[in-house]
């Protein structure tokens, strides 16, 4: 069966998903960033004002959490969204957050303004077709062990319900390497390119699943073609509740984002954010890649 709705048509065919100040899939690399998990208020909203500052297009962040283990933190759901909600108001940032129940997806809808379907739930097709049946956006993640043939059939499954704007997420995939958390397959970029119109980002910090990896990695699926970048980015990482050690400071972040420039526009990318001045002595966009921790 061929790729009936994610599959190209023509050879220039591109779709552009439109989201706040993002044009996903256009010459424009899209920036999204916030912290694995939202904890609480003060930390959601710590983070939420850095990345704007900083410049991102939108802020992630997760209130229904898929932990390996049923007794980790498991997000603050409800509570979690409020927050979300609040994050966006205040920023006037759009919401990128994880959807793992199909009784949740109307009320994850109502605060998201990019419904993301992690890796474990590529394959969760009643899910797939729940947020087909919405009208938002959805950024479907690669499984964990997927191919690209099961990750366009899945994308079909939301397109097939009737909702064209998905967004492919490369987190890379288990193979017998353990050093890092997973594989990053970059060659999925252009692959995906060749065989869809659907515009492909990149998350660099569960592929490494280690901090210092992900600059390079971002850098590295930037020049591959990437149509953005989606990294955790945690106010202080070191006492974050999920996936600290692969988290960002804010600082380490805007730091990134200058490297990328050069290397964005050598890819013929378009490369404006709204950076704004720190108010306090030091710029964020002024601070070198330091060590953290
Ligand atoms: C996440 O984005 O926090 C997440 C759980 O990602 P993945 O589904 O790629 O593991
Ligand atoms: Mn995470």
């Amino acid at each position: 069966m061929g790729y009936k709705l994610t599959g190209r048509k023509t050879i220039d065919e591109k779709s552009i998903i439109n989201i706040g100040d993002a044009a996903v899939g256009s010459e424009q690399l899209t920036m999204i960033a916030g912290p694995c998990a939202v904890e609480n208020r003060d930390q959601y909203l710590q983070a939420a004002f850095k990345l704007k500052q900083i410049g991102v297009h939108m802020l992630r962040g997760g209130a229904f959490k898929p932990r390996t283990s049923p007794y980790a933190f498991q997000g603050l759901a409800g509570e979690g969204l409020d927050i979300l909600a609040e994050a966006g108001r205040l920023t006037g940032l759009p919401i990128v957050t994880e959807v793992m129940d199909t009784r949740d997806v109307e009320f994850v809808a109502r605060c998201a303004d990019l419904i993301q379907i992690g890796s474990r739930n590529m394959q969760n097709f009643e899910l797939l077709k729940e947020v087909g049946r919405t009208k938002k956006p959805v950024l479907l993640k690669r499984g964990l062990s997927a191919t690209i043939n099961e990750w366009l059939m899945a994308a079909e499954y939301i397109m097939a319900e009737g909702n064209a704007k998905v967004i492919l997420c490369e987190r890379g995939i288990r193979t017998f390497e353990t050093f890092t958390r997973n594989t990053l397959d970059l060659s999925a970029v252009p692959a995906i390119k060749q065989l869809s119109h659907l515009p492909i980002i990149v998350d660099p910090s569960h592929a490494a699943g280690k901090w210092d990896m992900v600059a390079p990695l971002a850098k590295a699926a930037v020049a591959v073609g990437a149509d953005g970048l989606l990294i955790e980015v945690h106010p202080c990482p070191d006492e974050a509740m999920c996936d600290g050690g692969q988290s960002l400071t804010p600082e380490n972040y805007a730091s990134l984002m200058a490297e990328l420039k050069p290397i964005a526009e050598a890819v013929g990318r378009q490369f404006s954010f709204k950076q704004k001045r720190a108010s306090g002595k030091q710029g964020l966009t002024h601070f070198k890649f330091a060590r953290q921790g």
